[in-house]
């Protein structure tokens, strides 16, 4: 086992990989940016190095600064968290070259799976069921082109091979937008993504996003443990996560979880990682991998009592892994509650110094969060502030819990989406389970009105 870990992030996660760290017995590293030398990581870490300024460009992002703080302080590993340069197969290329070790996959995986169009064509060869479209590259003729989108029929999504993040997608519902809308989202993905490579799917109208869970370790080794429906989103932005997912049989979850892990040995990978597919009338369209521990991964370890975390650190040292799938049973209902700092309906980010704050409790509350009275909420970073889940023998308990909990919760000083996650615990459709990636925006518009 690792000696001595670096933490390579900020915010909630880099205390949760601390955690971690800590229960295994292993020494932590964190490293920050100057806007973050007060942050509860860098104040509970073993040691601290501040690796350049606010903006993350010279800071979370600067490879040169991280891997020189690994170098000086003698860790040995380096966990990325998630963002920042988790999914960068040229960090973890670098980390791996520097002589330390990378806790992720192996830097071809994250490469084959950061491109949409390669990731698709290998979960379609390991058998797993992708959303109809394209494969590999557009013909150049329009005429071609138009035939392609035509036989994948209308609506079409045009995504971009390299985008992340929600963007990088456009949705085309006639024959005369197909060619326009293709050179706007080429353009965009140029200058966003430094790629312009794009491809088309068909665009589902109603679709739920749910997504499997998976370890794999270095022996060929790989379980899945179960899904996450993360639906309630706004701009592709995931607010509420939930386990097991309302309403699919149990044998339709097993079956995609059990293609999700033989496309882990197929592919040989490494750690912890996630498998995001579209649902909808009962089927599972595989539409990304995020090679990569996620924001709601928690949600999971709720209901498998599994700590990811210090999976995928065992299974960066070399570690064979313990769990068997039939080991892995599923308790209760989870969920989560994203809280951001933001203005609860126009969204806008609030950051500021936070006043007074009181963190839930109770029976089956779990708090994810680096916030703490008088705490400074930057502004140049990403608005989560906290992650408040809970857990229930049911769905009905997990959810009530949670309105208790969010009740009990006080953030001053700045504002914070509770309100609007309130407004939801309240919704009964949301109560019913199994709505849509569009029910909350379409939500947003129908209250807009009111
Ligand atoms: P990103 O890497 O930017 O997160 P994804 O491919 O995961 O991109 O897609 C993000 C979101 O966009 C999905 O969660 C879903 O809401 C929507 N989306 C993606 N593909 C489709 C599709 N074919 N049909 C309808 N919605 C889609």
């Amino acid at each position: 086992m690792f000696d001595k870990i670096l933490i390579a992030n900020r915010g909630e996660i880099a205390l949760r990989i601390l955690r971690a760290c800590r229960e295994l017995g292993i020494k932590t590293v964190a490293v920050h940016s100057e806007a973050d030398a007060d942050a509860k990581a860098v104040v509970l870490a073993d040691e601290s190095v501040c690796i350049g300024p606010a903006a993350s460009a010279q800071s979370y992002l600067n490879i040169p600064a991280i891997i020189a703080a690994a170098e000086v302080t003698g860790a040995e590993a380096i966990h990325p968290g998630y963002g920042f340069l988790s999914e960068n197969a040229d960090f973890a290329e670098r980390v791996e070259n520097s002589g330390f070790t990378f806790i992720g996959p192996r830097p071809e995986t994250i490469r084959l799976m950061g491109d949409k169009i390669s990731a698709k064509a290998a979960m379609k060869a390991a058998g797993v069921p992708i959303v109809p479209g394209s494969e590999g590259r557009l013909p150049e003729q329009p005429e071609e082109l138009k035939r392609l989108a035509m036989s994948i029929g209308y609506p079409i999504l045009i995504k971009a091979s390299a985008g992340g993040g929600g963007r990088g997608m456009r949705v085309v519902t006639r024959d005369e937008e197909l060619l326009p809308a293709l050179e706007l989202t080429r353009n965009e993905a140029r200058a966003a993504f430094g790629n312009d490579t794009v491809y088309l799917e068909k665009y589902l109208s109603q679709p739920r996003h749910i997504e499997i869970q998976v370890l794999a370790d270095e022996h060929g080794h790989a379980v899945y443990l179960g899904e996450r429906d993360c639906s309630m989103q706004r701009r592709h932005q995931k607010i509420i996560e939930e386990a097991p997912a309302p309403g699919i049989s149990l044998a339709l979850r097993q079956k995609i979880g059990e293609s999700c892990a033989e496309a882990c040995r197929r592919i040989h990978y490494r750690g912890a990682g996630t498998f995001e597919f579209l649902y909808e009338n009962g089927e599972f369209y595989f539409i990304e991998m995020n090679t990569r521990v996620q924001v709601e991964h928690p949600v999971t370890e709720l209901v498998t009592s599994i700590d990811i975390v210090q999976e995928q650190i065992r299974i960066a040292a070399g570690e064979k892994m313990s769990l068997k799938q039939k080991d892995i049973q599923l308790r209760g209902h989870a969920l989560e509650c994203r809280i951001n700092a933001e203005d609860p309906f126009s969204f806008i980010p609030s950051p500021g110094r936070i006043t007074q704050y009181h963190a839930p409790g109770g029976p089956g509350v779990r708090v994810d969060s680096h916030i703490y009275h008088n705490y400074f909420v930057p502004p140049h970073y990403d608005s989560l502030i906290a992650k408040v889940l809970t857990h229930g023998a049911t769905r009905e308990q997990a959810l009530a819990r949670m309105r208790i909990a969010l009740s009990e919760m006080v953030v001053e000083g700045i504002k914070t989406n509770i309100p609007l996650h309130q407004v939801l615990l309240q919704d009964s459709t949301f109560q019913e389970g199994g709505t849509s990636i569009h029910y909350l925006e379409e939500k947003l518009a129908r209250d807009r009105q009111n």
